[in-house]
């Protein structure tokens, strides 16, 4: 019988700051040299609550980050929580973004996306990457990281908010038609929104451009045990084949963009 190693990157760690982005999302930083690469996830255990996957938003090998959006029990949990209080972290876990040498990318963010994206592109510039960086929000307070992004030397930042109160009125999925219009991109990595992913895989198909996803499953092992991420129909983990994954993969899932399972696997529609 096959036992799944028990893994044992399993840390308590102190949160060393918490910076307020917004209302809704908070960033947690950690001194801990968690050896992730850009796109990856690690399972946060709030002691006496729950256990959630949330995504890597920077690691330099001697502190990571990771920002939170308030949503239900765990992470509401998470925002009660001061400098000093300890979490569990299990990770790095996942799938990750791969880099060639020089290239031109785009990479369009949604929501929390941001976060993990500006990892993406913090590592894309230092192999030598040129990068539009397309963020959307429903408004310009809900705007994660655009501050820290055009800090990043090679990125040229691209805003849309549905109502207009920075950068372009409208969806950010009409920024990236400009983009791909006016300029030569070589690939698209996206995090967001399923909806919004799924427009930005069939956008970048319609320019013959390469994309990739951080797709994102109600997981609770986050190692492949437990079968609580399963795709339909391929039955793929997303927590070992996923978070990233390709645009040329999951078009062809019947859930993309369409339905998501909750904690007890019902299907809910988009
Ligand atoms: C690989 C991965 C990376 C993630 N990274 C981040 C991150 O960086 N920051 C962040 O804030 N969140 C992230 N999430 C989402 C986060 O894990 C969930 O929102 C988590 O369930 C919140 O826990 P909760 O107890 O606060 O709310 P819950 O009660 O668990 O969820 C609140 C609501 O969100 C819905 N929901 C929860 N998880 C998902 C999901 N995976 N797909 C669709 N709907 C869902 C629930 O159905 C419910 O309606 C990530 C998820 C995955 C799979």
């Amino acid at each position: 019988m096959n036992i799944p190693k028990f893994d044992s990157r399993f840390q308590i760690l102190p949160i060393k700051k918490i910076i307020k982005e917004n209302e809704y999302a908070n960033t947690y930083v950690f001194e801990y040299a968690l050896g992730s690469k850009p796109g990856q996830f690690v399972m946060m255990w709030i002691p006496g609550v729950d256990e959630k996957p949330m995504s890597v938003a920077f690691d330099d090998g001697k502190e990571f980050w990771v920002t939170v959006c308030k949503v239900g029990p765990a992470t509401k949990e998470l925002f009660e929580l001061k400098a000093g209080d300890k979490v569990g972290i299990r990770g790095p876990l996942g799938t990750y973004y791969s880099f060639k040498k020089g290239r031109h990318l785009a990479l369009v963010a949604g929501g929390y996306g941001a976060a993990p994206m500006y990892y993406v592109a913090h590592e894309a510039v230092k192999k030598g990457y040129k990068v539009e960086f397309l963020i959307g929000a429903r408004n310009k307070d809900l705007l994660l990281y655009a501050q820290k992004i055009v800090g990043l030397e090679g990125v040229n930042l691209h805003v849309a908010t549905n109502d207009g109160s920075a950068g372009v009125e409208g969806f950010v999925t009409r920024l990236l038609e400009k983009v791909l219009q006016e300029q030569k991109i070589d690939e698209v990595f996206t995090c967001g929104p399923e909806i919004m992913m799924k427009i930005v895989g069939e956008i970048a198909e319609k320019f013959g451009v390469p994309a990739r996803m951080s797709m994102e499953k109600h997981m609770k092992c986050g190692i492949g045990v437990c079968g609580q991420c399963a795709l339909d129909d391929t039955g793929d983990l997303v927590c070992v084949k996923g978070p990233v994954m390709s645009w040329d993969y999951v078009k062809k899932l019947p859930e993309m963009g369409v339905y998501h399972r909750d904690a007890q696997g019902k299907k809910h529609y988009f």
